[in-house]
């Protein structure tokens, strides 16, 4: 009854693991689910009023423009400038998307045609792979390895397979190794994609969350990028809107054109009311992130600190609101953790081979919460 391309997919780990929680809390445990990438705070009241204004306003109830409204993008444009020194200009370097993921999963179509190579990060956010497939490319895994502090080594990619790349997704600071990536990996990265003329696609969906003092590079600002590829970016996470939508596509001019072309096909755009949200956010009061950050960094240290204390080796991450640790089993360990203490964590796995040995835990659960979890493993003789 399926078509190929849908049977070829990989099963989705996250919907098994949903049920298996459903289980559970029918069971009647309290399960504490550190498994969710979705902020646990909510979105910063002036944007929700913003949205609030604009929905009563029925100018904003037609079609929005493909792009994102004009004003949408000049704010993208400001915050870039602002935030990382990048210019760009938004008639043609900058289109609105419905989340990050809206971009991902129509990238491929644009520039990979059947049997093209895809350089996937492998573990990682499982959409690079399943848009590759669904426009029927190959994909080509980069390993993320510990010894390389999680960055892919591209002097490892076969001359072959670099010759039928189309495309490279690279995203940092990374979900789910939460690993960082200094300045001078993504120059190294602009002149691998200028030689082998590649469209490189990074993913900064947590440049905004970030502790220590830490701050994440756009590779936008890396010399030359503007010329190799784009960068995807979101609301959702800096500003705990994953349920709102909107995210943008910035950077190279061709290849925001081809995606913009992809997307005029499949959606009408992002609702304008969203869009003057996303507006008041980007150009209203930055405290929020700053926040945010805190918050996640206190969990950060209770969970990082409490996991060594039990043993484990486990890094203290700069960035995002994951923590990446090394097990013998990642799914045998979070089925013993979700079976015999009630705490959801994402095996590895689920994000690609190369994270078989790694659970990933979700700091998007209030501190006491992460305290009772880590009581909960005392208990357990991990
Ligand atoms: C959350 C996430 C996204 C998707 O976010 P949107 O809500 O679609 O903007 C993209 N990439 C990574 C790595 C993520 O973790």
């Amino acid at each position: 009854m399926y078509s190929k391309r849908l049977d070829n997919l990989p099963p989705y780990l996250f919907a098994q693991i949903d049920e298996l929680k459903e289980a559970q809390v029918r069971r009647g445990v309290d399960v504490i689910d550190l498994g969710i990438g979705d902020p646990d705070l909510p979105t910063p009241p002036h944007i929700v009023d913003a949205l609030c204004r604009a929905a009563r306003d029925p100018a904003n109830h037609h079609y929005p423009s493909y792009a994102g409204m004009k004003e949408f993008r000049d704010a993208v444009a400001a915050w870039y400038r602002h935030r990382f020194s990048v210019n760009l200009d938004p008639e043609t370097e900058i289109t609105a998307l419905m989340g990050s993921k809206d971009g991902i999963a129509h990238i491929p179509e644009a520039f990979v045609s059947p049997g093209d190579y895809v350089l996937v990060p492998d573990p990682g956010y499982p959409v690079y792979r399943t848009s590759t497939l669904f426009a029927e490319g190959r994909v080509h895994e980069l390993p993320l390895l510990e010894e390389n502090d999680f960055l892919p080594d591209l002097s490892a990619i076969p001359p072959a397979v670099a010759r039928e790349a189309r495309l490279l997704f690279l995203n940092y600071p990374n979900n789910p190794t939460a690993a960082t990536a200094p300045g001078e990996f993504f120059d190294e990265v602009v002149d691998y994609a200028r030689e082998h003329g590649l469209v490189v696609v990074h993913d900064n969906a947590y440049s905004e969350v970030s502790f220590d003092g830490y701050r994440a590079p756009s590779f936008l600002s890396a010399r030359g990028a503007m010329e190799v590829g784009i960068e995807m970016h979101s609301l959702s996470k800096t500003y705990n809107m994953t349920g709102w939508r909107i995210g943008m596509a910035c950077g190279r001019m061709e290849v925001i054109k081809g995606l913009k072309q992809v997307k005029t096909n499949v959606d009408s755009g992002v609702f304008n009311a969203v869009q003057h949200a996303a507006i008041a956010a980007l150009t209203g009061p930055q405290d929020c992130i700053r926040e945010a950050s805190e918050v996640y960094q206190e969990r950060r240290n209770i969970l990082v600190g409490g996991l060594r204390e039990l043993g484990f080796r486990v890094p203290l991450p700069q960035a995002t609101f994951y923590v990446w640790m090394g097990v013998d089993n990642g799914l045998e360990f979070a089925r013993r953790l979700l079976n015999d203490a009630g705490i959801v964590a994402t095996p590895g796995v689920g994000f690609g081979k190369y994270g078989e040995k790694y659970v990933r835990f979700a700091i998007t659960r209030s501190a006491d919460r992460i305290r009772e979890a880590l009581d909960r493993m005392r208990g357990l003789d991990l």
